[in-house]
């Protein structure tokens, strides 16, 4: 595949599904920014490619004004933004009935204003370009209902509905947009959960014969969307390994 010099924003970008596009991304010609809140993990990302066309922000995509400075940041060293990815994201601790409102409000605001916080950065100057891809991680969660997930299920619909309305509102006006939802992925995100159901299914899956994802077969859908020519859009890529039943 090849997306040379092609510039592209990935939130998330310090591990798991994002680190990996991240990598795929430089390997394929293009000119990389990824934020997330860590940043000696940011920079083990950019160390680990050995490439000049990856920088990072420190970047936490609930704070509107760090999204904006991580999309400057690509402005201002490579010229444009072809696509932004919002794959920032992270797993309710707890079922409904136990969470705290805390913990809604902490999921809904990274897995949901994340992403609406992205389109608002983005939008403006991709209709300036006349052209951009805007993107987001989204899950199987947000097809389908898991028990003790309803807040994750929420917010992972809500990141379906958001995505599709944009396309509506701005096919028209040259921007694409897409949602990649992957069914289990073996990254920290599963194995760190405190939430006893999810790292069962995380267990279960990981012994099922091709139960569960790499996050590299995530990147590969998510490059794959990206390197689509003008002309042609793909809006939605389930990723699920052939043992998983949903
Ligand atoms: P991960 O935990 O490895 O990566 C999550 C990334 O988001 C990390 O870089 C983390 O630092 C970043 N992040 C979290 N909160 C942030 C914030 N406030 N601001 C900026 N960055 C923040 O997990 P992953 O599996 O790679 O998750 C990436 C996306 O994939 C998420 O949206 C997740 O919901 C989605 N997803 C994961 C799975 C799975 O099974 N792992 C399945 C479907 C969808």
């Amino acid at each position: 595949m090849s997306l040379t010099n092609k510039v592209i924003v990935i939130t998330g970008g310090s591990s798991g599904i994002g680190a990996a596009t991240a990598k795929l991304a430089v390997e394929a010609g293009a000119k990389v920014v990824i934020g997330a809140r860590k940043e000696a993990d940011l920079q083990k990302v950019v160390a680990a490619t050995q490439s000049e066309n990856i920088l990072y922000q420190v970047t936490d995509v609930t704070q509107p004004d760090q999204v904006k400075a991580l999309i400057n940041l690509a402005i201002n060293n490579f010229g444009r933004l072809d696509v932004l990815y919002n794959n920032a994201g992270i797993m309710p601790q707890g079922n409904l009935i136990e969470a705290k409102t805390a913990s809604w409000q902490k999921m809904l605001n990274i897995n949901v204003m994340g992403v609406l916080n992205g389109i608002a950065a983005a939008l403006p100057l991709m209709k300036e370009q006349g052209h951009g891809l805007i993107m987001a991680t989204d899950s199987v969660a947000g097809h389908v209902l898991y028990p003790g997930s309803a807040v994750y299920n929420g917010s992972k619909f809500a990141v379906r509905a958001i995505m599709e309305g944009l396309r509506q509102e701005e096919h028209n006006n040259g921007i694409k947009t897409g949602t990649i939802s992957p069914g289990a992925v073996r990254t920290n995100l599963l194995s760190t959960t405190e939430d006893d159901q999810i790292r069962d299914l995380y267990e279960r899956s990981n012994q099922a014969p091709n139960g569960s994802l790499a996050a590299e077969d995530v990147a590969r859908a998510a490059i794959f969307m990206m390197d689509q020519p003008e002309g042609v859009d793909i809006n939605e890529i389930l990723v699920r390994p052939t043992g998983q039943g949903i």
